[in-house]
């Protein structure tokens, strides 16, 4: 079997270059290419085996499907209590008519003057 060994020539995808370009292989690990660079740009980057990464409308589709899977996992009750206080300490100091509206019940202001008799 043909080994691998530093300094050989493979092809690999190239970012820069965007294509497969001739790559002289410059990291090994358990015989296998793990970092390569391209005869072209002389770039090193990890190697690809060849594949071209994913292209960006892939990556938003990976993106929106994590941000769906985030949205669907989050427990509503973890961890929210500590950044609603905030949220709550930061809207009452931006206005105070939040701390108003926040009580139910406001106790009279009773201003009983004892009336002396
Ligand atoms: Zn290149």
């Amino acid at each position: 079997m043909w080994e691998l060994r530093l300094g050989d020539e493979l092809d690999d995808f190239c970012v820069k270059c965007r294509r497969l370009t001739n790559h002289l292989v410059v990291s090994l690990v358990d015989g296998k290419a793990a970092k390569v660079r391209c005869r072209s740009c002389y770039s090193d980057h990890d190697y690809r085996k060849e594949q071209a990464p994913p292209s960006k409308k892939e990556l938003a589709k990976q993106k929106e499907l994590f941000n769906a899977v985030l949205a669907g996992i989050a427990p509503p009750e973890i961890d929210l209590e500590a950044p609603l206080e905030i949220e709550i300490a930061a809207a009452i100091e931006t206005s105070g008519e939040i701390e108003a509206a926040a009580e139910p019940d406001p106790p009279a202001p009773a201003p009983a003057k004892k009336k002396k008799r």
